[in-house]
Formats: structure tokens, sequence, C-alpha cells
């Protein structure tokens, strides 16, 4: 069975003072013994990730960390990027690749997301590969073929092997930052329809160990239901991932 995940996506929130405290009152509240049960991680922006692992460290408090995007090359001329070494050696084991306000924000291409997972995975950082579609898409009703074009193009070129470690995140994009959640049958409509996919492209097994996270306005009072459904592995949470209490509240709901 799989254990279930739950990320927070920090998001272009928190200075390196307020990344601080947001790590500590997450350390000071997570019971030690409930991550033995499952897996949390959080994902500040690239200044707060040092400050953020020192504060988890001297915890010791086995909260994993993640960035939120990278660069694939490894070393050299691209002002502004930072690359997977840098990332790895302070001490990240998740990244986020593809979310939604990269590709639409930053013309981020299926492309480049698959780039970067594959980058990654070569560099043992496992990839939450986000994808998603909009409300237009939705609307238009072809949301499903959307979603696995961009799961399909995400792991191109990507084994079995490999893809077992890797995390996939559907984010709707109508339901991120807009207090619509996704009903629990939508999104596991679309959840299990990526684990389909993967087990196309794969095999049965691959797909079942796989992590599909629903992420979209999840918060305390919705996750139980959200993470009860048969192929939501856990939760990619921006908002409510910078309330201590409301993250915490969430791991509890994956318990
Ligand atoms: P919200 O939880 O703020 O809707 O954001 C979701 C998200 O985009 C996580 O990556």
């Amino acid at each position: 069975t799989r254990r279930k995940l739950i990320a927070g996506n920090w998001k272009m929130n928190e200075t390196v003072p307020e990344a601080v405290v947001l790590a500590q009152e997450i350390s000071n509240l997570m019971e030690r013994d409930w991550l033995e049960m499952v897996d949390v991680a959080v994902c500040p922006p690239f200044v707060d990730l040092k400050p953020v692992k020192t504060v988890l460290e001297f915890d010791r408090v086995d909260i994993a960390l993640g960035a939120q995007n990278v660069y694939w090359e490894p070393a050299g001329a691209f002002t502004g990027e930072i690359s997977i070494p840098m990332i790895k050696e302070i001490g990240c084991t998740f990244c986020i690749v593809g979310h939604s306000e990269r590709r639409n924000l930053f013309g981020e291409t299926n492309e480049d997301v698959n780039r970067k997972a594959r980058a990654l995975i070569e560099a043992g950082i496992a990839p939450i590969v986000c994808v998603g579609e909009s409300l237009s898409v939705r609307d238009e009703g072809a949301y499903l073929d959307y979603v696995t074009a961009q799961v399909r193009a995400a792991f191109a070129g990507i084994d079995g092997d490999d893809a077992r470690t890797t995390v996939v995140a559907y984010e709707p994009v109508w339901a991120i930052g807009t207090g619509r959640t996704a009903t629990p049958e939508q999104a596991e409509e679309v959840c299990a329809a990526i684990r389909a996919c993967l087990a196309d492209l794969y095999d049965e097994a691959t797909a079942a160990a796989m992590r599909i996270l629903y992420g979209g306005s999840m918060n305390e009072g919705n996750a139980a239901l959200l993470l009860a459904e048969a192929d939501i592995d856990g939760g990619l949470i921006g908002g409510a991932a910078l309330k201590a209490g409301s993250f915490i509240e969430i791991v509890k709901a994956a318990l």
C-alpha cells in the first residue's frame, strides 16, 4: 500500500526569518510518530531551503525538503537559475516540476518538464510532476485527454524503475488559490485516469506503486474526504501550508 505524502508548496512566500518561524512552528506541532505513518515535505523558496533545513535538522524531525523548481543543466552560464547539485547539497529529496504557475506565467513547456524530471531522477531527487487542466479545458469536456497527455509528455524516456519514485500531482488550475476545491469525485476521476495512463505507459505494478497527489484549495476542512479516495495518495498544499496549524491538521487527516 502507498504511504501518503503531504507536501506544502510555500510558493513565493516567507522571507528567511519568516520561513524559520514557520518551519519551527510546524516542527513543534508535529508528533514524531505520525511521521512513521505519513510522509511530510515542505517546499520553500530557494533562499529559504538552507535555513529551513537547519531548523529541521536541529529538531531531528523527519520532514523532507523540496524545491519548487530547478534547471536541468548542472552548472554554467544560466543567469538566475538554480541547479540540481545546489538543491541536492542542501538536502532536497523532492522537487516540484511543471507547476501550473510555472507553465502559465513563465512559459514552461511539457518538454521542459520532461527534461527537469529526467535530470532530477538521475540525481536521485524525486520529481513531483504537476499536471492539471484550465477551466476552459474542463468546460470543453476533454480534460482527461489533456491531463493524460501532460503525463505522457512528462514521462517520455523515463523507465519504469525510475517512474516508481516519481510523484504526480493533479492540480486543476481552476481550483488553485480560488477556494473552489475539486469535489472528491472530480479529483478521484482524474487521479484514477492518471493511474490508468501510468499502467498503460509502464505496467499495473508500477502504476500501483506510484503516488498521485491532489492539489488545489486543499485545507483542513476538505482534506479527509479527498484523501479517502482510492487513487489520491496525498496533497500538494498551497495557502493552507503557510499556516502551521492548518498544515498539521491536513497531516492528521492523512493518518
Ligand atoms: P492552493 O492550496 O493555495 O490552492 O494551491 C495549490 C497549489 O498550487 C499547490 O501547489
